[in-house]
């Protein structure tokens, strides 16, 4: 997870070509003198019709006699300007940083660690949505979720059932958690899931109120 987003509303144009500079992800290691580049993402000039590019693959051959070219580069937050060398057009093109996932994959880490936090107090609170959230979370942290779970018969809200019900775990052993919590929750409420349309209904119940269904 990058640490500073702030990169995701910056615009950069390329000096050379006047093109927007395209969001990629760093290469790990500082080609030129084995630093770091100080950030986990660079923008890039990737336009191919860039004049320092096109230009770019005579000059390399006449001072270092070999096929490649330079490809303008510029950190996030800092106006200056770096060149790179690439072998090939393609380069960087791979490592393009999809800006509007990670907007997303940020949002649903931030959304994480609010209820992570949540959750803390969501029995002194009575405070279903955080252990909820967690839970119909895939992405969340498996520990959390499982301590999530382990709120559901404390927090007794049988709004929990449907949503979950409805959803899909990839994790069979939380699903099982998941399952004997709902098993639990409707005993000491005195209900019962309907066979036949799984709605809520009482335990004692001989027909269902819903599909009228004979229990
Ligand atoms: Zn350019
Ligand atoms: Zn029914």
């Amino acid at each position: 997870m990058f640490q500073d987003l702030s990169f995701l509303d910056e615009v950069k144009i390329c000096p050379h070509c006047q093109q927007t500079m395209s969001l990629c992800e760093a290469p790990p290691i500082h080609v030129g003198d084995g630093l770091g580049w100080g950030s986990d993402v660079l923008f890039i000039c990737l336009n191919d019709s860039c004049p320092l590019f096109l230009k770019g693959w005579q000059q390399i051959e006449n001072q270092y006699g070999h096929h490649a070219s330079y490809r303008y580069m510029e950190v996030p937050g800092s106006p200056e300007g770096n060149c790179m060398m690439v072998g090939n057009a393609d380069a960087f093109k791979a490592c393009i940083v999809d800006r509007e996932e990670l907007k997303n994959q940020n949002a649903r880490y931030r959304q994480e660690k609010e209820a992570t936090q949540k959750l803390k107090s969501c029995i002194a609170d009575h405070n279903l949505e955080p252990v909820m959230a967690l839970l119909l979370n895939e992405g969340a942290t498996r520990s959390v979720r499982d301590t999530a779970a382990g709120y559901l018969v404390e927090l007794n809200d049988l709004a929990c059932i449907d949503p979950l019900r409805n959803h899909t775990f990839r994790d069979t052993a939380l699903e099982q958690k998941v399952n004997m919590a709902i098993t639990e929750l409707l005993k000491i409420n005195f209900k019962k899931e309907c066979p036949h349309c799984l709605e809520i209904i009482k335990a004692q119940a001989k027909k269902c109120m819903h599909c009228k269904e004979d229990l």
